[in-house]
This record gives C-alpha cells, sequence and structure tokens, in this order.
C-alpha cells in the first residue's frame, strides 16, 4: 500500500491546437493526396486527425523538389546554412511545450519525458549540428568535403521528433536537402516541424515530409533520384532496405533494433543500479532500441537485487501520459501491445517466472503493466527477441568472463551497461562487449555530441557526433 495518492496533474490538452487533417509538405507547401489515414492517441483510441497518404507520384514530387532545392542550398556558405539550423532549435524550444504535448498524444510516452527528454534532445541537436555547418573542413573528412544530394529518411514510431532531429539537422548542415517519411501511427509532429521550417524561412524543398505506411517508405527509399538513405527501424525492414539499395551507388545508414544487456557485479551500488535497470527498460514504454532489456546479475546478489527492483517496479504509475507524475505511457499501438503479449506469454510458456507489481489499467487505450521475467536462459525467446515493450528478461551469472559471453550471445550489438564500483572492471569488460555504447553506472544516456549506432543486426553507420556529418558528405 502506498502512504500517499497522488492527485491528477494533467497538463493542458489545449496547448496545442490540431486541425482536423494535414496534407503532404512538399515544396514548402502543404498538399493533399488522393489518400489519407488517420493517426489516434494510443491512450484512449480517439482519431487525432487524418492525414495524407503519399503515393508514388507523391514521392516524386517531393524528391524532384528536394532536388532543385539542392543546388542553391549546398552552394550557401555553411555560415548561412548555420543561420538557419540556429533559428529553427530557437523555434523548437520556444514551441517545446506544444511540441511535448503533441508528442504524447500521438505516440503515448508519459508527458514527463516528451518535456524533460525528448524535446530539450531535439533542440540540442539542432544548435549542435548548426555549430557544424561552417565547420566542416575540420570535421576530419578531408579538406573539402562534398554533400550528397537528396537524402531519403525513413523513422519509427518511437521518437518521432528525435529521429527526425537525428535525422534531418545533419544532413542540413551537410548541406543535403531531405525528403523524410515518419512512422504511419506517429506522423503528427514531423508535420508540426513542417510548420517550424516554414517559420524559420528556410527555402522551399530543402525539408520536405511525406506522410503514410510502409509503401511511403519504399517508394522514398527505391527513388532513383535519391543520394542518400538514412533508416531507423527494424532488422527485417532494414535488410529488405539493404537488398533494394546494393548496387545503386546511393549511400546508406541503418539503425536497428537491439536486445541489450544491462550487466550488474556484485560490488554493484544497489539503489543507483535499481534505477538504472528501470530506466533502461521502462523508459518510453521499453520502446527504446538501446532498451536495457536483458539483465545480467551476478548470482550472489542477485535475490536482494530482485526484491529491491521488485519494490520500485510497485511504485511506477502507469496511465495518462499527459499526466505529469506518469511514468509509463501507452503502448503506441494495437499491434504493438499484440506482440509484447505475445511474447511475454512465450515467454511464460517457455517456463519463466513472470512478475508485474499490482497496477490499475485503463479501459480504453493500449496498456501493458511493467513486467519482469526470472529464471531466464539464453535458449528463451525473450532472452533472443526484441520485445520493444515494458518487459525484463533477467539472467543470472558467476564471473566477469560468463558475463561477457552471454551479453554478446545476441545477432543485436547496440547498447550495454555495466554497474561495478571498480573502474578497472568496467573499463576490462567494456572493451570486451560489441556493442556501440557502453554505459557504465547509468544508462539510456543521450547527447548530440556522442555517436550512437550498432554492430551486427543492429546496422550500421553512425548518427550524433562528428561521426554523424561523414553519414552526409563525399
Ligand atoms: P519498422 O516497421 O521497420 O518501421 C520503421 C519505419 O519504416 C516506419 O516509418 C515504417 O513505416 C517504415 N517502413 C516499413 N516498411 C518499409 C519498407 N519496406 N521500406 C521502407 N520503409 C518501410 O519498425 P517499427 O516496428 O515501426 O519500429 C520498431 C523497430 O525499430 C524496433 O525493432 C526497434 O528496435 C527499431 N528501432 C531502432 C532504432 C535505432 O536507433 N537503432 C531506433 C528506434 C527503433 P510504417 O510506420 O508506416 O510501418
Ligand atoms: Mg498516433
Amino acid at each position: 500500500m502506498s502512504l500517499f495518492e497522488y492527485a491528477p496533474a494533467p497538463e493542458s490538452r489545449s496547448i496545442v491546437e490540431l486541425a482536423p487533417s494535414y496534407g503532404l509538405f512538399i515544396d514548402g507547401e502543404f498538399g493533399e493526396a488522393k489518400d489519407t489515414f488517420k493517426t489516434i492517441n494510443p491512450a484512449d483510441e480517439q482519431v487525432l486527425a487524418e492525414v495524407a497518404l503519399a503515393g508514388p507520384e507523391d514521392v516524386d514530387r517531393a524528391v524532384a523538389a528536394a532536388r532543385r532545392a539542392f543546388e542553391s542550398w549546398s552552394a550557401l556558405p555553411g555560415s548561412e546554412r548555420a543561420k538557419y539550423l540556429f533559428r529553427i532549435a530557437r523555434i523548437l524550444q520556444e514551441r517545446s511545450r506544444e511540441l511535448a504535448v503533441l508528442e504524447s498524444l500521438d505516440n503515448g510516452k508519459p508527458i514527463k519525458e516528451s518535456r524533460d527528454v525528448d524535446l530539450p534532445l531535439v533542440a540540442a541537436h539542432f544548435f549542435y549540428y548548426a555549430g557544424w555547418a561552417d565547420k566542416l573542413k575540420y570535421a576530419g573528412l578531408g579538406p573539402d568535403p562534398r554533400p550528397l544530394g537528396v537524402a531519403g529518411q525513413v523513422i519509427p514510431w518511437n521518437f518521432p521528433l528525435l529521429m527526425l532531429a537525428w535525422k534531418i539537422a545533419p544532413a542540413l548542415a551537410t548541406g543535403n536537402t531531405v525528403v523524410l517519411k515518419p512512422a504511419e501511427t506517429t506522423p503528427l509532429s514531423a508535420l508540426f516541424f513542417a510548420d517550424v521550417c516554414r517559420q524559420a524561412d528556410l527555402p522551399p524543398g530543402v525539408v520536405n515530409i511525406v506522410t503514410g505506411a510502409g509503401d511511403t517508405g519504399r517508394y522514398l527509399v527505391e527513388h532513383p533520384d535519391v543520394n542518400k538513405v538514412a533508416f531507423t527501424g527494424s532488422t527485417e525492414v532494414g535488410r529488405q532496405i539493404a537488398r533494394s539499395v546494393a548496387g545503386t551507388g546511393k549511400k546508406l545508414t541503418l539503425e536497428l533494433g537491439g536486445k541489450a544487456a544491462n550487466i550488474v557485479f556484485d560490488d554493484a551500488p544497489i539503489d543507483q543500479a535499481v534505477e538504472g535497470i528501470v530506466n533502461g527498460i521502462f523508459f518510453n514504454q521499453g520502446h527504446v532500441c538501446c532498451a536495457g532489456s536483458r539483465l545480467l546479475v551476478q548470482e550472489s546478489i542477485a535475490s536482494s537485487l530482485l526484491d529491491a527492483l521488485k519494490r520500485r517496479m510497485a511504485t511506477l504509475r502507469v496511465g495518462d501520459p499527459l499526466d505529469k507524475n506518469t511514468d509509463i505511457g501507452a503502448i503506441n499501438s494495437r499491434a504493438q501491445l499484440d506482440r509484447i503479449t505475445e511474447l511475454s506469454e512465450i515467454g511464460a510458456g517457455e517456463g519463466a517466472e513472470r512478475w508485474s507489481p499490482p497496477c490499475e489499467l485503463p479501459d480504453r487505450g493500449f496498456w501493458f503493466a511493467p513486467t519482469i521475467f526470472t529464471g531466464v536462459t539464453q535458449a528463451h525467446r525473450i532472452a533472443r527477441e526484441e520485445i520493444f515493450g515494458p518487459v525484463l528478461s533477467v539472467l543470472t551469472f558467476r564471473t566477469p568472463a560468463e558475463a561477457v559471453e552471454k551479453a554478446n550471445n545476441t545477432p543485436y550489438g547496440l547498447s550495454a551497461g555495466i554497474w561495478s564500483e571498480k573502474g578497472s572492471r568496467i573499463l576490462a569488460v567494456a572493451d570486451q562487449l560489441r556493442a556501440g555504447v557502453v554505459w557504465a553506472n547509468t544508462f539510456n544516456k543521450f547527447d548530440p555530441t556522442s555517436p550512437f549506432g550498432g554492430y551486427k543486426e543492429s546496422g550500421y553507420g553512425r548518427e550524433g557526433g562528428r561521426h554523424g556529418l561523414e553519414a552526409y558528405l563525399a
């Protein structure tokens, strides 16, 4: 029983004004398409708006607009491009409250996260790459690095505006123009971003937004006049894109899935580790490619750590994404909820022990209680497959060597975490982990100056930092 009841603390929905319908943003103008689809609020299943569905001709027009704009945009001095990016960054900050509410409505993530994590990072990305625009000569990529041309960018639904920032900011800073396709279930913040571009007087055609489903993404990445493809999403679609791009001369970066190990040694600061485990798997409902979805805990402390973790999980608040006290919001879509449910049932069926704290879930919308599985072995599907939800698989180990072996026993290699008081152990273990990012005594920390990307089936190429420029320069 909790000592205090929380009173509701809802953020006002009226901070964001939604139109009944939105068009495609091509060549600086919003225009209609033949077909439309609806985007809903996953917390109550209500329709938020109707959105244009881009067909092949629409994608054609968007790529043509980006091609026309490329000539003058790429010819601008870097310091001039920087002015636009700084302006966009400042407008994003000014409109951050509105955009945070919008993101929580369309995606289901808690307002606390869209407000304190997504939006600040979105603005930081634009500020950071604005700073690079006039310094590309000094990026270590040769004396005169050149932009590639038109970038076709396809992003997922888990961090709609942040993934947009990761894609668009470096592309524009380096003198490329873009056509971006947001995910079908979260198109709205990209369309509001289009409005930010207009507000910033960005020349028409430099940024184009084509909304739609998987087919729209396919038309875009297969378009012959696209020079660079940047994709974030599932390994399955990433593989398909790699095949279709092969031999075309298009440059490709892929940011795919993960099944990160969060390794807790017996000398770890337990309370901090528990916070890191919770952040690692329950942040953003676990819809995080680098989520710490496999907890590897040293056997000697496993039972005390799990007790502490369960106590902490019992305090997590699941519910209305717009409530400022909410820790875990809505699952983004019915399809994703079904996938999480199915894999969890498989986990229980395979013999792992399932536990969730008592928590009341709302009647409408898509919800999943925070869940842990103990007694998981490496053969279990919940230890191998990405669940992409608030579900943690717990495994144990006895020696550092065993921890490393288990951590690396995955087709993925995006991120990992190490919890230990001993610096030398952290460095030795980090050195052996096949993961693009390794956090020590923390988890899910992001910064625009730091490169991010994977090994193996987690993809290739890096986003963020100086490394992120390379993907957009020849
Ligand atoms: P997904 O199906 O791969 O979708 C990602 C994006 O690709 C969406 O915009 C999707 O459109 C589009 N798409 C689908 N089929 C396509 C095709 N044949 N050609 C071109 N585009 C296509 O992934 P998801 O299920 O939405 O997202 C979850 C997955 O993304 C997870 O596996 C997660 O690990 C991964 N992810 C990775 C990172 C990273 O940085 N490495 C970040 C976030 C997510 P629709 O939305 O209309 O289907
Ligand atoms: Mg939606």
